[in-house]
């Protein structure tokens, strides 16, 4: 016959073990006793002592430790004079009993334990019963965890002979340590330190208690230490990130309801924001980024969008939207492959917008709109040679004569890069550079007769010399031209924030895995570097990041370089991806900030998670092969926005584009 399963009322024993053993000893706080009513200690017992956990007694735990006598816990939690939402250092781990019932009532706890596998279990345990506002340390509390200092409160679960310096000056004025102290090692006076000044602190007897020992550098000596203490820090564990997540989102309704407010707040002054995006083709990242740069334009006063496009086709742009007054080159925008990405409704719209708030404002003052990329080569080339033909016909000549050494590979400029390698063929080089220091040369003759046009020349001439490299390095693997590519993008926009004036301020549309640092993600240890590193490093503060994601829906993308739009099912998520963790935020939109590293959500997600990019490419067969990488997300971005469903951007059809007159820069 079975056994007859023995079932435990445990929360009924709680509610006794408060009233007969803490109330009934006078402790009195009623956040105190609420919170040991909420903490289910058997959890934090092994399984074969948890029948006893409501009985008046410290009790074994792995280690030679002890769980603390419930009665000691409330004695101490109420000796710290909480009043709720402080931050909290509790040394002593152990089970994570004590942390559990001090983040009932502090806004977060911040707990160290000298033994590994104590602290690993009372992370674990703490996470499965959702308290993503603890964070466990394994290492030494006699030395504080200075990172997190100043604290409210300070307890102490092990006797020492002294009161460690280090946990006094890490108080707040006013602030409370709790800890036993004796000149043995099992008996102690369980004492309040109170910080009164920056040098003054006082000292009250409570209680006379026995702990186990406090062993470390401002403790008690350890014997033979048989390992190390890791400064190792044990994150809440994935299952309680999806909600503090939730708790930490600013969700929206929808794209056109969003509140920015916030997140302007946080750009505060920056002067250079960068806004990703998780695909080349997705409705919802594109109209988010259009919301976020007219609100930059009209209340912060950008000067310029500049975007993952090439200079040409966004200069096309830009004369329409900066009403320019000389003649348009006959010259679609974006018609070369993958011309969704940019030929869509989504920025047909955001573009006949910046060009009716231009109409009201001076020449000189309209916002402008460039391209950042390195893809037109043999356009680029068509540019300066026009505009040479135009200022300076001789110049224009020996240009030409120049440019002349790329233009057998015309057709398909990755065969220049091929045919150079071989040595059969010259190389460029030296030609493409001469030709922009001889535009250099003429700077001043030049940008007299018009700085824009001048400047859209010196452009045009400085991608060539870069796009002539990008096609000869792209043969030594992806590193050295992705290097190229992005570098080449940092320096136009520093070149276009120097054109715009001393206190400029841009906006850029790039792929988030151009504008996230990649030091932050597995890019860098491939040697790569990006844009949003590069102006970390050039603006620190002053930049602002921000990440796109989603988990499923459709995108416009092609199967292979160079194939057709498709609009293609986006699979769910994989597990293990930031993408998952967001999507069982259950919070179908929301935008979060990243910067607070003291936030419960940041502290999960600083953590290499796997993160999904979807480029002009999509593959759905081999997705984790090729569209995920591993990043930090926190590092990464300042701030990320999610959008659980989304769906492809709407290409431009030809019907649609008729009978627009020929300024219209996305002609037919
Ligand atoms: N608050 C715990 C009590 C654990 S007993 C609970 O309720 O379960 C005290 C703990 O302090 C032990 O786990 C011991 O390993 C730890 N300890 C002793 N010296 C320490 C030190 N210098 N730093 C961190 N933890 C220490």
């Amino acid at each position: 016959m079975l056994k007859p399963i023995k079932r435990v009322d445990f929360a009924s024993q709680r509610r006794e073990m408060v009233e007969h053993q803490i109330a009934a000893r006078g402790v009195r706080s009623d956040l105190v006793l609420t919170a040991m009513r909420a903490v289910p200690r058997e959890e934090f017992l092994p399984a074969h002592l948890r029948e006893f956990a409501y009985e008046d007694t410290p009790l074994p735990i792995a280690g030679e430790q002890t769980i603390s006598q419930p009665y000691i816990v409330a004695l101490m939690a109420e000796a710290l004079l909480l009043k709720g939402g402080e931050r909290v250092l509790d040394v002593g781990t152990g089970s994570g009993y004590a942390a559990a019932v001090l983040a009932e009532i502090a806004a977060e706890v911040y707990s160290v334990e000298r033994i590994g596998q104590l602290a690993e279990k009372a992370a674990s345990t703490l996470a499965a019963l959702g308290y993503a506002n603890v964070f466990v340390l394994h290492g030494d509390g006699t030395k504080g965890w200075p990172e997190h200092a100043p604290y409210d409160a300070i307890a102490v679960a092990a006797g020492g002979p002294k009161i460690p310096q280090s946990l006094q000056s890490q108080l707040k004025i006013g602030g409370r340590l709790v800890i036993p102290i004796g000149s043995e090692v099992r008996t102690q006076e369980l004492v309040r330190i109170t910080r009164i000044s920056q040098t003054e602190f006082r000292r009250e007897d409570l209680a006379d208690v026995r702990f186990v020992p406090l062993l470390g550098k401002e403790g008690w000596e350890a014997e033979a230490e048989p390992w190390q203490p890791k400064l190792r820090v044990l994150r809440p564990a994935a299952e309680t990130l999806p909600r503090a997540i939730a708790a930490a989102a600013e969700p929206f309704a929808s794209i056109e309801t969003a509140d920015l407010d916030p997140l302007l707040t946080r750009i505060g002054d920056a002067r250079v924001v960068l806004i990703g995006e998780a695909s080349h083709g997705t409705s919802e990242f594109y109209r988010m980024r259009d919301k976020i740069s007219r609100a930059l334009i009209e209340t912060k006063g950008f000067d310029f969008v500049a975007i993952e496009g090439d200079w040409p086709d966004a200069a096309r742009i830009d004369h329409y939207v900066r009403h320019r007054e000389y003649r348009p080159s006959e010259w679609t925008a974006f018609s070369r492959f993958p011309t969704w990405m940019w030929r869509n409704n989504e920025v047909r719209a955001f573009v006949d917008w910046l060009r009716g708030h231009n109409a009201a404002r001076k020449p000189q003052t309209r916002v402008a709109f460039h391209g950042l990329d390195l893809y037109s080569l043999y356009d680029s080339i068509h540019f300066v040679l026009q505009y040479l033909d135009e200022v300076d016909p001789p110049s224009a000549k020996v240009a030409r004569e120049r440019y002349g050494c790329l233009t057998p590979w015309q057709t398909d400029p990755a065969t220049y890069g091929y045919a150079a390698l071989t040595g059969k063929y010259p190389i460029c080089e030296s030609d493409v550079v001469h030709a922009l220091g001889d535009l250099l040369k003429k700077r001043q003759a030049y940008a007299a007769h018009d700085g824009e046009r001048f400047l859209d020349a010196v452009q045009n001439a400085r991608l060539i010399t870069n796009a002539e490299r990008y096609y000869r390095t792209m043969y030594y693997g992806s590193r050295a031209s992705w290097n190229l590519r992005d570098d080449h993008m940092f320096k136009t926009l520093t070149t276009l924030l120097a054109h715009h004036g001393e206190r400029s301020k841009g906006i850029v549309w790039a792929h988030n895995s151009h504008v996230g640092d990649a030091t932050a993600t597995e890019m860098s240890a491939r040697g790569e570097h990006n844009l949003g590193e590069f102006c970390r490093k050039e603006f620190g503060q002053d930049c602002y990041a921000i990440g796109f994601g989603t988990d499923h829906g459709t995108v416009a993308a092609a199967s292979e370089w160079g194939g057709p739009l498709e609009i293609k099912n986006v699979r769910s998520s994989l597990e293990g991806s930031v993408e998952r963790l967001c999507h069982d935020s259950e919070t179908p939109c929301f935008m979060v900030a990243l910067r607070n590293r003291d936030a419960a959500h940041i502290q999960g997600l600083l953590k290499p998670r796997l993160e999904r990019a979807i480029g002009v490419i999509y593959r759905p067969d081999s997705e984790l092969a090729s569209h995920y990488f591993e990043a930090l997300l926190p590092d990464q971005f300042d701030e990320y926005i999610w959008f659980d469903a989304s769906r492809a951007v709407s290409p431009l059809k030809t019907h649609e584009l008729k009978g627009l007159p020929d300024t219209y820069p996305f002609g037919i």
